[in-house]
């Protein structure tokens, strides 16, 4: 059955981290009327709101979706668990809530591939304007935006020495990752407003709800774009078992993520040809970039046990340990309670770096778990995490067939490229030299991942390939540019069709060396800035314009 719902300016599929930026801006224009629509639900609930939470909602069917990637010979045959957020605010409700921008070189790499205007200087307005950080002012920093940015509140003594041991290792002390530099080691930061988490729903989308030219329809899933002699001229959407129909006058804007957005192109039949022919879908415009260049951070974890009870897991397991945690967080807005995935880190270089550049990025947390959403492990584990900044290994994201609901192919091709390799099994070296300095040595006693077994390369490289795991920032599957593989032009509109743009995680062209939240509310607020430019001004012809 079909239903037909009022035409709007602008309908924006996704409310997640750049969607609800998208939104909010765009809503700032009274006479501009905007439509969001999420397929998951509300964001309410206490563990979506306590930054510790991330543990719980990361596997819950009720905010995320669980997506799985195909099996990789690149990590033994394994398939690795990609969830994303189905939740208002997407992904940024249920993320580890570190706030990372990446280098400034991974935005002039963007630009030196075709994004013209996306370099650091490009793009560092948006990422100021989006932001209130709450450390010192700077060139680097905003104080004004809706996103409440908080350095660490928490202290940790067994992070204390691992920060020692690391300098001791010759890694500088760096007090703002989002400055002029990742390299270094120091605290991470965060995305909190007082004790609870910010997601880019409760900086941004909640706030513009009480404009009236504002809809948010919850519940509600994308599955086909209408598109009439060469423009989008709406959206079909699944509501309470219904197909509906929503008409636009200006554009329709994709942000429903890197799996999705690709997902939709080529539901409605854009695409690869051979792809969409494979999954029975009639192909209408050929773009072959479209779920290509599929990217991930790819995270090894390494363990070590504590000789005294200063875990984590340690703390939750006493009442009064516990009782501890929720009286720091309630009354001081501080502690365990108040960090998500990590705490402390850094980047450094391997010796595969280009240059100055790091190519090796540090997590560490005082806790140990078999992979979050898990429990803590019984014994006092202490994590330290790595991954490589720039993988080269890319794969792709390819609906099965046409139906919208199923889960489409998800392969990051993960480890299958010589230098990621490489970059890993350095990375375990780097890891265990810091675990060994006199400055940290004195706290552990067992090596309890990946072991003191695996000691050569080929036991290193296996164990990364048998015990890693993503860190969850696929990126990159429409990508920007210019040539015949790019999905979006500089100003992310979709090459060949008209009234259709993408703003979210899928059109970086390369990943960020950093966490991605950063990125895609960067693109958020740039991609809105281009809109509310083009408002009004017929969009030039485009040099791509292949209708089949
Ligand atoms: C578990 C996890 C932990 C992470 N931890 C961190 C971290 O600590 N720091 C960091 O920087 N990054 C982290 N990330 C990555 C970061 O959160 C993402 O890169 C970022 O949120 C992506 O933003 P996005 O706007 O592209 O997509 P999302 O935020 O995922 O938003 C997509 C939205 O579109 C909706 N949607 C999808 N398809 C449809 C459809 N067909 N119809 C309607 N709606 C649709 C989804 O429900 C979702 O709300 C994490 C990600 C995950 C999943």
């Amino acid at each position: 059955m079909e239903a037909k719902t009022a035409g709007y300016d602008y309908v924006i599929v996704g409310s997640g981290s750049a969607g609800s930026v998208v939104a909010s801006r765009l809503s700032e224009d009274p006479s501009c009327r905007v439509l969001v629509i999420e397929a998951g639900g509300p964001d309410r609930g206490f563990w979506l709101r306590l930054p510790v939470g991330y543990f719980k909602s990361i596997y819950s069917p009720r905010v995320t979706r669980q997506f799985k990637s195909d099996p990789g010979e690149g990590v033994a045959g394994r398939c690795i668990d990609a969830p994303r957020g189905r939740v208002v605010g997407g992904s940024s409700s249920i993320n580890g809530l570190i706030f990372i921008r990446g280098q400034h070189e991974d935005f002039n790499d963007w630009a030196s591939q075709g994004a013209e205007g996306w370099d650091y200087h490009g793009v560092l307005p948006h990422f100021r304007r989006l932001e209130s950080f709450d450390g010192p002012p700077s060139q680097y920093r905003g104080a004004e935006g809706p996103l409440s940015v908080s350095r660490l509140r928490n202290k940790s003594v067994v992070c204390d020495d691992w920060l020692a041991a690391a300098e001791a290792d010759g890694l500088p002390r760096n007090q703002d990752f989002n400055g002029a530099s990742t390299y270094g080691i120091g605290a991470y930061q965060l995305t909190l407003r007082g004790h609870w988490r910010e997601s880019a729903a409760t900086a941004f989308l909640h706030p513009a709800l009480s404009r009236p030219n504002l809809t948010l329809v919850t519940g509600a899933q994308a599955t086909r774009i209408l598109i009439e002699s060469g423009r989008a001229r709406g959206i079909e959407y699944l509501t309470d078992g219904e197909i509906r129909r929503v008409d636009v006058d200006a554009e329709v804007i994709l942000c429903a993520g890197s799996v999705q957005t690709p997902q939709l192109l080529q539901l409605s039949g854009i695409g690869a040809p051979e792809h969409l022919e494979a999954a029975g879908v009639r192909p209408l415009y050929e773009l072959p970039g479209v779920g290509e260049n599929l990217q991930d951070h790819l995270q090894m974890r390494t363990i070590v046990e504590l000789k005294e009870p200063l875990s984590l897991n340690d703390q939750v397991r006493s009442p009064i340990g516990l009782a501890k945690m929720g009286l720091q967080w309630l009354f001081g807005k501080s502690g365990p309670l108040t960090v998500g995935a990590g705490q402390v880190g850094g980047a450094t270089r391997t010796r595969y770096a280009e240059g100055d550049r790091p190519d090796l990025q540090l997590f560490v947390m005082p806790l140990s778990v078999d992979k979050p959403g898990t429990p803590l492990h019984r014994y006092s584990g202490f994590t330290t995490s790595f991954w490589q900044c720039h993988p080269k290994s890319r794969g792709w994201v390819r609906i099965r067939s046409a139906d919208p609901l199923a889960d489409p192919a998800i392969q990051p091709n993960y480890l299958s490229d010589p230098l990621d390799e490489k970059v890993m099994v350095e990375g375990m070296k780097i890891v265990r030299r810091i675990y060994n300095r006199p400055e940290f040595a004195p706290r552990w006693g067992r090596e309890v991942v990946p072991g003191a077994g695996q000691q050569t390369d080929a036991e290193i490289l296996d164990a990364c390939r048998r015990m890693s795991s993503t860190v969850y920032h696929l990126v990159g599957t429409c990508r920007m540019g210019t040539d015949p593989q790019a999905v979006v032009d500089p100003r992310l509109r979709v090459r060949g069709v008209e009234g259709l743009r993408i703003i979210d995680a899928s059109i970086m062209p390369t990943i960020p060396s950093a966490n991605t939240n950063a990125a895609a509310l960067m693109i958020g607020e740039k991609g809105a800035s281009l809109v509310k430019e083009d408002r009004g001004h017929p969009r030039h012809q485009q040099s791509l314009d292949r209708p089949l």
